[in-house]
């Protein structure tokens, strides 16, 4: 199992800081920056051994060569974009088992905001990490990909057990409420999360992990393929790429 420590950093972006109970290994997940990020490990007494990357942005990998030269930690991260991840050491991808001390996280290429975008599940601690392909009722802007690409990568976390832990790489959901709302208004599920999330953002308090079960049913992007959706959005009896375009292109104008 893994324990798991957040850290919000920058303007909206959260690093994870998580640790092996039973190697000791501490790895940082897309380490936006590297001295808040080394701070909490040193309040926490854990020592950087791995940093595991989804994507090559900059809010991602930022931190990457300044926490490799001070701890001398391990780079993982995606084979398809090796060339833009600063300091990569071992490429993984689809179907990919990468063994993090003792914990076993399951690789998946999932492109779409970025052609090279990888996501580390660990199925016995429930944790996904999923940078900007999934978030809280959202996903990612179409970078590099299409929406074919991009609504296949969706499907293969959404393929996942509802208990997943949703650990996102940014504090987006608010504003993805509110947008979620315009295109699956009659949706209760969503209108009694997004009353969730207002209170909770009242009060400063993060919505990040949420839970996949939940963003199956609320996330307007894992509902494409939802008759009532595509029907708010103009498509009834679309194929679920055609509305997932349409919405992506929605939420990008929104
Ligand atoms: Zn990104
Ligand atoms: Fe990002």
């Amino acid at each position: 199992m893994i324990e798991i420590h957040q850290i919000p950093v920058l303007s909206d972006n959260y690093v994870y800081l998580i640790r092996d109970q039973r190697s000791g290994s501490v790895g940082v997940v897309d380490p936006a920056v590297a001295e808040p990020v080394m701070e909490a490990a040193g309040r926490l007494g854990w020592k950087i051994t791995h940093i595991l990357n989804t994507h090559h942005h900059g809010d991602h990998v930022g931190g990457n060569r300044k926490i490799k030269a001070a701890t001398g930690c391990v780079i993982v991260g995606p084979r398809a974009d090796a060339g833009r991840i600063p300091g990569i050491d071992v490429q993984v991808g689809d179907g990919d088992f990468y063994d993090f001390g003792g914990a076993r996280a399951t690789v998946y290429d999932v492109p779409g905001h970025t052609r090279g975008h990888i996501a580390f599940w660990f199925a016995e601690s429930t944790a996904l990490f999923c940078g900007d392909t999934l978030f809280a009722l959202g996903c990612g802007r179409m970078f590099e990909g299409n929406p074919d690409q991009f609504w296949t990568s969706l499907c293969k976390l959404r393929d996942l057990p509802d208990e997943t832990r949703v650990f996102c790489a940014h504090e987006y959901t608010q504003a993805n409420a509110r947008f979620a709302l315009s295109v699956d208004g009659d949706n209760a599920a969503l209108v009694e999360r997004s009353n969730r999330i207002d209170a909770a953002r009242a009060e400063n308090k993060p919505t990040v992990p949420s839970l996949l079960g939940e963003e199956k049913a609320t996330n307007p992007f894992l509902r494409v393929d939802d008759a009532s959706l595509a029907a708010n959005v103009g498509l009834a009896g679309h194929d679920p790429v055609a509305v997932f375009a349409e919405v992506r292109a929605r939420k990008d104008n929104f």
